[in-house]
Parts: structure tokens; C-alpha cells; sequence
């Protein structure tokens, strides 16, 4: 909190010497002075002219709407296209029709090692190292192959602790893995909850199930950011916690990856897996990835599910004559098949884009233009319009989600009338994700202006 309080005070003298010497719009009597935050039009356009990474929007494809540039805030379920994408993929297309098998071997960047290319880009992104990395298959998929490894349940330490409520698919995945293994959700899933007329999950509810399941637990298994609250939860904490009891623990980072600052070495956690078209514009059905721990992925014993791609590659080709899988030392080894070079070249660009901003201003932005939102809304004291997400920012990235007491789909519609573009979950939630390399705070003032005007119209 003192930090947020540091750069709104920051935020509020600059605005106070900013309109005493360049404006004279009446931004100077709406200042409001908890956040230092303005509700002036003009001020977002200030904000937007002091936004070091502005520059970078002109870099994406904004999706239009009703011929106009819409307001994208869909970036936390997927994210738009670099200019640059469109550029690789036809490249790739060029050379595939140009070389054909030779590609594999082409002189810069062969498709053999196409998928090496990614994980330097990503160290930062996740805080891991280059050999805990790998980009292959998609989310759930990866889920699944990490379970191979990492849930391997005995009889006297079986049980799987997630929380809930989270993304039906990691339920489907984490209850199919139990049953595989002979055991029912029943007696082997605990799942933590957030306490009744509470929207989150709080650690010390986790830890108090840690410790009263114990050594029973096989495996913890939690979203980084809830899916729909936005909350992010303490990883490290409940990494240290799980593994006090000798659990594993593997993050899902469908929401966090490209979106929280992340640091999943030091964290210590086991895996982690994420998908690549969230906030990380990797396209639509774009390759996933994981993180497995050094101390896992230099064990050539750890079990898993092997395929001629985890093989140590200079030895790939002699399968012929090299019987028995040798696993490279790194996280590849849990590859299976040859990667999708289409799934992966459209990241090529926007994780260039994650580079050059650096995370720590993309985090910085995020906090800011996330709070300028919350304050918007707040002071907009919209009737039957309620934040779900976190107050905290340390408890969330760059989403908020608006809860309706009613209409929300109606509203929502409304939304995309006005070429809002941001997604609806049943029965009563709009998720709003103003995405740091490419959204803008006067996007935001507009935003809350709309809806506004949209609850004005026809009120919820
Ligand atoms: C987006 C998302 C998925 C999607 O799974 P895919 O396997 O990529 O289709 C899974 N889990 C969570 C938590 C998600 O947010």
C-alpha cells in the first residue's frame, strides 16, 4: 500500500503543476485528492502523453467495431495481434512453399529448434530460467502431462487441494487424473472455497486444509489469478506451505502469464503451466507452455510421458538405432511431438513487444491504469454496479471484474454497441483487462464514461 500511496501522491502533484502551468480546463476543481487521480477528460489525455509505453499500441492490430477502433479490454481471454504477426506468418509461409522438408535446416531460425527461440524472451515474463521452459502443446493438455510427473499417488498420499470456484477445465483434468489413477474425486480432491459472502480465497484457509490433509496430499494445483475474480493469490506462500507437507505444487497461469510479475524459480514451485493467447497475443489455439523446476527437469528420472521430441536432439534422428529415450536435461524433455511452427509465430512478435517494454514498466502501468480505472469507477457510484476484484493491487493484475446486481448481459450488449469489446460470464459479471502494452487511460475514461451512460439509459 505504500507504494500505491507513493505514486498516486506523485501522481497528484504532477497533475496540480501540470494544469497550473499548461491548462486551465476546469481538471483543476475535480481533482480528487484521495488517489490524486482527475475525472477530467483531460487528464486522461495528459496520463496517456506521460505513458512511457505508450508507444507501443501503434504496434498492435486494434480490432474495430462497428468501423470504428474499439475499446479493447478482451486482452485476459485473447489477446489482439503485433503488426509484426502477420509479417512472420507469412514469412513461414513463403519458406514452407519456397523450401519445403528443408526448412527444418533452414539457415535462420531452422523450425527444428524453432521453439528454443521463445524461452529467452519469457525469463523475465515468468522469472525462471532458460531450462526450465518450454513452449509445446496447449493448456490443458500441458496440465495433464504435468500431472504425469507430478501426480503419481501412493496409497497413503493420494489427494489432489486446488480452490474454487475455477475454469471447468482444470476441474475436468484434475478430477479424470484422479480417477485414472483408481480413486474418486470424493475421498482424493480438496478444493478451498471462499468463505460464505466472500469473494476470495484466502491463504490462511489453504493452509489450515495443508495442514489438517497433511501427508495425504499428493498435489496442490492453484491459479496464479483467478479467472474470473482476478485475484491473484500468494504463490510463494502457499508453495512454502505445500511443501512443508511434502506436497507438490503446480500453478496454472492461463491469467497471470504476461499480466503479474511472476517468479517461479525463486518461488520454488514444482510446474507451472500456461496458455500463450491471453495476454501473451499469441493468437487464437496459440501453443502453451510449462516451467518445471531445475531440480526436476535435470532429473533424467522424473517419470513422464516421452516422445522422439524430448529426446536429447542430436540423437532424435537415430531412432532407428538408438532404442531407449534419452532425455535431455531440461524442461524439452517433456515434449512429445514436433511442435506447431504456426501456433508459435505470432508470439514471436508480441513477446519482442513484452521485451522492449520490460516487465517493469509494463507492471508499473498495469497498477496505474488499473487504479484509474477502479477510481473512475468508483466515483462514477454507478447504481447496482459493484468491483469484484481485489482493492490491493499486489492481489491483481490488470482486471477488474464488475459484478451487476442485475441485466449484466443486457448491459454488456450495450457495451459492444458502443464498441466496448470486454466478456460477459454468466450469471452477472463483466470482465474489464485495459492491457498495458496496448490500451490507453483516455480508452479507460471513455470506458466508464460509456458505461455510464449505457446504465443511464437503461438502468440495471
Ligand atoms: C483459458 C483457460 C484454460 C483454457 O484451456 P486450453 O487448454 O488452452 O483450451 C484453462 N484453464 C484456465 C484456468 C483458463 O483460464
Amino acid at each position: 500500500m505504500g507504494k500505491m500511496n507513493r505514486l498516486n501522491w506523485i501522481n497528484f502533484v504532477g497533475i496540480l503543476v501540470l494544469n497550473w502551468i499548461c491548462t486551465g480546463d476546469d481538471a483543476f476543481a475535480e481533482i480528487t485528492h484521495d488517489t490524486g487521480f482527475s475525472s477530467s477528460e483531460s487528464y486522461a489525455k495528459t496520463l496517456d502523453k506521460e505513458d512511457p509505453l505508450a508507444r507501443f499500441r501503434s504496434k498492435f492490430d486494434i480490432p474495430l467495431s462497428n468501423g470504428q477502433t474499439s475499446i479493447y479490454f478482451n486482452g485476459n481471454s485473447l489477446g489482439i495481434p503485433t503488426k509484426a504477426a502477420q509479417v512472420d506468418m507469412m514469412h513461414e509461409m513463403q519458406d514452407w512453399a519456397k523450401l519445403g522438408v528443408r526448412g527444418h535446416f533452414r539457415e535462420k531460425e531452422p523450425w527444428y529448434t524453432y521453439h528454443e527461440n521463445f524461452r529467452g524472451p519469457v525469463t523475465e515474463i515468468l522469472g525462471a530460467h532458460e531450462d526450465e521452459l518450454v513452449f509445446m502443446n496447449s493448456l490443458t493438455v500441458n496440465l495433464h502431462m504435468m500431472m504425469v510427473s507430478f501426480y503419481r499417488p501412493t496409497r497413503t498420499r493420494y489427494k489432489i487441494l486446488m480452490e474454487g470456484p475455477v475454469f471447468a477445465s482444470d476441474t475436468y483434468a484434475v478430477k479424470t487424473q484422479i480417477e485414472h489413477h483408481g480413486y474418486t474425486s470424493e475421498e482424493a480432491l480438496i478444493v478451498v472455497e471462499p468463505r460464505q459472502g466472500e469473494d476470495f480465497i484466502r491463504t490462511e484457509d489453504v493452509a489450515a486444509a495443508l495442514e489438517k490433509h497433511g501427508d495425504s496430499i499428493a498435489l496442490v494445483m492453484m491459479n496464479a489469478v483467478n479467472y474470473l475474480t482476478g485475484q491473484a493469490i500468494n504463490v510463494k506462500a502457499i508453495s512454502e506451505l505445500s511443501h512443508k507437507q511434502g506436497a507438490y505444487i503446480g500453478i496454472d497461469l492461463a491469467h497471470a502469464t504476461g499480466n503479474i510479475p511472476l517468479k517461479l524459480h525463486d518461488w520454488n514451485v514444482d510446474f507451472a503451466a500456461w496458455c500463450s493467447y491471453k495476454y501473451l497475443s499469441g493468437g487464437p489455439g496459440a501453443i502453451g507452455g510449462v516451467f518445471i523446476h531445475e531440480r526436476h527437469a535435470k532429473n533424467i528420472k522424473m517419470p513422464r510421458f516421452a516422445g522422439w521430441w524430448g529426446n536429447d536432439p542430436q540423437k532424435r534422428f537415430l531412432i532407428h538405432l538408438e532404442k531407449n529415450f534419452v532425455p535431455v536435461r531440461t524442461a524439452d524433455a517433456w515434449q512429445i511431438s514436433n511442435p506447431s511452427i504456426f501456433s508459435m509465430v505470432p508470439l514471436k512478435g508480441a513477446l519482442a513487444v513484452y521485451q522492449e517494454a520490460g516487465m517493469e514498466a509494463f507492471r508499473e502501468k498495469s497498477v496505474k491504469i488499473t487504479g484509474y480505472l477502479e477510481t473512475l469507477l468508483d466515483e462514477a457510484k454507478l447504481d447496482g454496479v459493484e468491483i469484484v476484484t481485489p482493492r490491493n493491487p499486489d492481489e491483481r493484475g490488470c482486471q477488474l471484474s464488475l459484478r451487476f446486481t442485475k441485466e449484466a448481459e443486457k448491459v454488456h450488449k450495450a457495451l459492444e454497441k458502443n464498441n466496448v469489446i470486454c466478456d460477459f460470464r454468466k450469471p452477472n459479471i463483466v470482465r474489464a483487462a485495459p492491457h498495458p502494452l496496448y490500451n490507453t487511460y483516455h480508452e479507460v475514461w471513455r470506458f466508464v464514461q460509456i458505461l455510464k451512460d449505457v446504465l443511464e439509459a437503461e438502468p440495471v
